[in-house]
């Protein structure tokens, strides 16, 4: 009976398998028309400003809305384009409709709106990414210093020294540089030190237990402390509730991010997003 039950076991995994396989061949091979056909479009969440309690920038966040299977989520579908050259199409697309976007918004509701969007760890040894940057930006009129550019901790120690490199030269065109998922990497902070960056986003496991153990709040307030030691401004990022956002209001975190402020929306619903979060960055 046990032999029946194991055979049994594994027809289920090799079901499962095959399925998962299947859908990773039809999303890589569909992924490559996606941009073409219309299907990515940038989902934009609120970033509030803890020292003047508003809205003071979005993140771009990619979707993928696919015919048969529906939304995919960016951990799925980025490391298919990464597998490829598809990276750098998407990559440029994500850039140019960023700062596109915003633009409008900021001329269409008179706001000094900041945006941010992630970079790939293989735009980052793209040597043709700054002035793709500069296109971008010229394009749309957005001004650079309203841009700020995303990498993840693991993405810039994968190669520190073309790290440095590359964002030295992004700095030259005056856009912002962050890094994020702070927390989740193995950099020291003297390879941090030779980065050229404005901010550091805490990676929201680190967020999350912060109302209630002293530790993580302890974790937490040390981060902010050498963040700002070295002159970086403080994102949190995952602040799911007003408990968690009052103490990073009294850790003197300088911006937060997160479902209890505004989760990621179409940028036609952003007007409405944008008003709850000045809301609720008041009222805690
Ligand atoms: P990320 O850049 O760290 O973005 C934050 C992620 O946390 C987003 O997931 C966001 O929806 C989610 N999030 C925000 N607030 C909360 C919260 O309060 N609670 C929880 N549980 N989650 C929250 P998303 O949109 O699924 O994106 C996942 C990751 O995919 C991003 O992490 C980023 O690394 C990557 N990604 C997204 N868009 C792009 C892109 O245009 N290019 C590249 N290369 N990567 C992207
Ligand atoms: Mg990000
Ligand atoms: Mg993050
Ligand atoms: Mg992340």
């Amino acid at each position: 009976e046990a032999k029946t039950r194991g055979r049994g076991r594994v027809a289920f995994f090799d079901v499962q398998l095959r399925e998962r396989l299947q859908r990773y061949l039809e999303l890589e091979q569909d992924l490559r028309s996606a941009v073409d056909r219309g299907e990515l479009w940038l989902a934009y969440q609120p970033i509030v400003n803890l020292h003047s309690n508003r809205v003071s920038g979005v993140e771009g966040l990619l979707r993928w809305t696919h015919p048969e299977h529906g939304t995919v989520s960016p951990e799925e579908f980025i490391p298919m384009a990464e597998e490829s050259d598809l990276i750098h199409h998407i990559g440029s697309w994500v850039l140019s409709t960023a700062v596109q976007q915003v633009a409008e918004y900021r001329a269409r509701f008179d706001l000094d709106l900041r945006v941010k969007a992630n970079l790939s760890v293989r735009q980052l040894e793209d040597p043709g990414l700054p002035e793709a940057v500069d296109r971008a930006l010229r394009g749309s009129g957005l001004p650079a210093r309203a841009l700020s550019l995303e990498i993840t901790e693991s993405a810039l120690m994968h190669d520190p020294d073309t790290a440095a490199h590359m964002l030295d030269e992004l700095r030259r065109y005056g856009v912002r540089l962050a890094i994020d998922d702070f927390g989740t990497g193995y950099s020291s902070l003297a390879q941090l030190l030779r980065l050229p960056l404005d901010s550091l986003k805490i990676d929201r496991s680190f967020i999350n237990d912060i109302a209630h153990s002293h530790d993580s709040e302890a974790l937490v307030t040390s981060i902010m402390a050498m963040a700002h030691a070295v002159d970086l401004g403080v994102i949190a990022e995952g602040v799911e509730t007003p408990a968690q956002l009052a103490v990073l209001r009294r850790l003197g975190c300088d911006q937060a991010q997160g479902y209890y402020l505004g989760r990621p929306s179409p940028i036609q619903e952003l007007p409405g997003t944008i008003e709850v979060a000045n809301r609720r960055a008041i009222i805690e």
